[in-house]
């Protein structure tokens, strides 16, 4: 753990074995994190608050700039510890240590753009100030998916901000979060403006929670995790960013370019084998074209070479663990015997000596899927696509919004009219026409319905770290 600027080992002595899902092997072991550990991060944060928060925004700028270098300096290190302990391919580990790093270096940057306003008064009297202020301290909780990048995404702006955190990744993948905090400290933070412990979500979360020093909880996770944070949030009135599940819908339009949405649909859904929150969830092809378009995704989805992440070759890893590998057989039994067709792969495979690890699922289209299957409304989390058709534009938009969730939505037409039209009608945060990728650090990132609240990325960003204050002057 780091804490107040130490690296220390857990107050009760216990450690968190770190296994490579690909083979099982232990690659390291963490410090498990106790309640007293977090509050004795917490008092870092908020005693280390007072001088950070007054830090000017130019030399807090240096600092995330000069971890911003050193990320970069340090992408290999740092790829091969994440795909050790997350399994995602070293290619794709390496782009999100890139993408991941952007938000530092666009961070670093928006450290010194932090303005406020003045607003004209009603009499000659008075004059209208407006500031911004950092919230205080707060907590980031991250997820097993994207180890690196979930996190530069809310510290990166919380330190920008004047903000000063504990963070707190996932078990399966502490090793990542503990080298950017090397780098963090060897970019000259001070000790404790950024705390870093690992432990039971339960015990941790309950004592961020419940402390009123605390002011903002910023999470990255289920939706139904994020409902309980909120949920106890409110006993102290926290600020509160939820970044949720979701369950991305992908609509192709006859007057689609048919590789595009191809190429789209790879870019969406295969990446980290799935394990994505904007992943499409559910294809709607328009009825002419389906034939065209599965048998062009399945040239492509036919040679991805699954495997372990350091073999150059492998284009999709594990699945994290037996739980997310067994809700894919589950769904997939269950679309299935409701009628959906396999095109091709369909089956996992078990592989490595151990019995807990090696859960490798081949990728797979569903031809035939409807509305009654689990995965058509539920996130899969795998590497499969359920495709199904549509005859008119209303009907594609009013099945795409059918869901309670409202994160990512991917639209592929060569009509402009129609790309407006749909693209505006779509209860998403998140659209992208004719585009499978569009995560990067300047936009925001963030969901309708019960996909989130609040945006991270992008000059909105960092004013999830800020708050308010309006001065009113008499003179
Ligand atoms: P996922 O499995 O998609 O990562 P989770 O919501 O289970 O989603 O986990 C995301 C993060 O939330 C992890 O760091 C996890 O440890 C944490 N978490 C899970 N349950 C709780 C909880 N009760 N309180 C606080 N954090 C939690």
């Amino acid at each position: 753990m780091f804490i107040n600027g130490e690296w220390r080992e857990s107050s009760s002595n216990e450690w968190i074995d770190v296994n490579n899902p690909a083979n099982g092997d232990l690659i390291g072991k963490m410090a498990k994190g106790t309640t007293s550990d977090t509050s004795d991060a917490i008092d870092a944060a908020h005693r280390s608050f007072t001088s950070w928060s007054k830090t000017p925004g130019k030399d807090r700028s240096r600092i995330l700039r000069k971890w911003y270098e050193l990320i970069i300096k340090h992408k290999e290190d740092i790829a091969k510890i994440m795909t050790s302990e997350q399994g995602k391919p070293m290619k794709e580990a390496i782009g999100e240590i890139i993408y991941g790093a952007g938000f530092v270096e666009w961070y670093a940057e928006e450290a010194k753009r932090i303005y406020g306003e003045t607003i004209p008064s009603n009499s000659n009297n008075k004059r209208i100030l407006v500031h911004k202020q950092p919230v205080g301290v707060i907590g980031a909780i991250t997820p097993w998916n994207f180890p690196a990048a979930m996190i530069t995404r809310k510290i990166a702006p919380a330190l920008a901000a004047g903000c000063t955190a504990i963070v707190k990744p996932a078990s399966a993948t502490p090793l990542t979060a503990v080298k950017l905090f090397e780098l963090l400290e060897e970019a000259g933070l001070p000790q404790g403006v950024a705390n870093l412990i690992v432990g039971s979500a339960n015990d941790i979360g309950e004592v961020l929670l419940n402390d009123e020093r605390v002011r903002k909880i910023t999470f990255t996770g289920s939706t139904k995790v994020g409902k309980m944070l909120m949920e106890k949030s409110s006993k102290t009135v926290k600020n509160i960013s939820l970044e949720l599940g979701g369950h991305a819908p992908l609509l192709i339009f006859e007057d689609a370019d048919l590789d595009k949405a191809v190429e789209g649909t790879m870019s969406s859904k295969f990446r980290n084998g799935g394990q994505v929150c904007i992943a499409t969830n559910r294809v709607y092809v328009q009825e002419s074209i389906k034939e065209k378009y599965l048998s062009k995704l399945k040239e492509k989805v036919g040679i991805l070479t699954v495997g372990n992440g350091f073999d150059n070759d492998t284009d999709i890893g594990p699945i994290i663990d037996k739980e997310g590998y067994d809700k894919i057989n589950m769904h997939i039994k269950d679309a299935i015997d409701k009628g959906a067709s396999i095109v091709t792969g369909g089956n996992g495979k078990h592989e490595g000596d151990c019995n807990d690890f090696g859960y490798f699922f081949i990728p797979t289209i569903l031809d035939n899927a409807n509305e009654e299957m689990i995965m058509m409304n539920e996130e899969t989390f795998g590497p499969i696509v359920p495709v199904t058709t549509f005859k008119y534009e209303d009907e594609a938009i009013k099945l795409a919004n059918d869901t309670n969730y409202g994160l990512a939505a991917y639209v592929f037409t060569e009509n402009l009219s129609r790309g407006f039209k749909v693209t505006e009608a779509l209860e998403y945060g998140i659209v992208g026409l004719n585009d499978g990728a569009p995560s990067t650090p300047q936009a925001p990132f963030g969901g309708f319905k019960e996909s989130g609240i609040g945006r991270e990325g992008g000059h909105l960003g960092i004013e999830e770290f800020l708050e308010v204050k309006y001065i009113s002057i008499g003179l």
